[in-house]
């Protein structure tokens, strides 16, 4: 997988090399079926488990860029969008002349189903609360992350996916997580991480935010304003896209200036804390 820089206006495209540069971009028209992913479809063509990658795009205030590919999956690197994020400070990024065109939410809208629950309130820049219940060792753990405080790097992206050992045959045999193992997902038993470490004491909530921005990346734009969401996975954020989109009463295109001096900034801060012992991951 390679990174290149794109025109301003863009937006996020990714490129079959290993199909003569067929493009791919990452707006919600292209979602493919989701159940344990993210995965993009057009004229047959797919581009699979894209959620990590695109968090960290959105999460860095990485806007365009051509991301191009060989084959249809993106890797699952150490589970987390950290090695993305680090790739990203090493490389640089650089901010544009145009201003930043986002989805400026204007009025409340809320998807229900049965207990799980997203929705998008009016509010200044990108905050998203997000809350899980899932079965022990987890149980409930909530958190809430305001984007536009450039904190993306240390809080969210090193944040692993996560598996239950008593899941993983009945997973297997169902063609998922064949990629599956210790070094790329907290892989949990019933007192807890077989495999810790962890990065964080409520990782799991942390990374269910992380495929939350990922997949709201979806949208095509940045969105602005409050996001809140209860038990939800891949499948219903990705539903979440296609009803705000399709409603253009509820929300409006805003142009946002973003000032090189303030991008130089966050970059070095996520860069200083990223150096960190702490978050030198397993
Ligand atoms: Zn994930």
């Amino acid at each position: 997988m390679r990174l290149l820089p794109a025109a301003a206006g863009s937006g996020i495209v990714f490129r079959r090399t290993d199909l003569d540069n067929f493009e791919i971009s990452a707006i919600g028209r292209n979602v493919a079926k989701v159940s344990y992913a993210t995965s993009l479809m057009r004229q047959g063509v797919l581009i699979s488990t894209t959620e990590h990658l695109l968090s960290a795009l959105i999460g860095m205030g990485v806007d365009n860029v051509i991301v191009e590919l060989d084959n249809l999956e993106l890797p699952i690197l150490d589970g987390s969008a950290l090695p993305y994020v680090e790739a990203f400070l090493r490389a640089g990024i650089r901010t544009q002349r145009r201003k930043r065109e986002t989805i400026r939410v204007l009025r409340a809208v809320e998807v229900r189903e049965g207990d799980k629950f997203i929705g998008v309130y009016p509010g200044a820049g990108y905050r998203i609360s997000y809350a899980i219940d899932f079965p022990a060792p987890i149980g409930k753990q909530r958190t809430c992350v305001d984007l536009a405080a450039e904190t993306y790097g240390t809080t969210i992206a090193p944040a692993r996916t996560f598996g239950y050992l008593a899941d993983e045959k009945r997973l297997r045999d169902m063609g998922l997580i064949r990629g599956a193992n210790a070094k790329n997902a907290i892989i949990l038993g019933a007192k807890g991480p077989i495999n810790g470490p962890l990065r964080f004491s409520d990782e799991y909530v942390r990374h269910k935010v992380l495929d939350l921005i990922g997949d709201l990346a979806l949208a095509g734009r940045r969105i602005e304003g409050h996001v809140v969401a209860e038990r939800a996975g891949h499948a219903m954020h990705t539903a979440f896209v296609a009803r705000l989109l399709k409603d253009r009463s509820v929300w409006e295109l805003a142009h946002v200036p973003v000032t090189a001096a303030a991008a130089a900034e966050d970059a070095e801060r996520s860069a200083a804390r990223l150096r960190a012992p702490a978050l030198v991951g397993a």
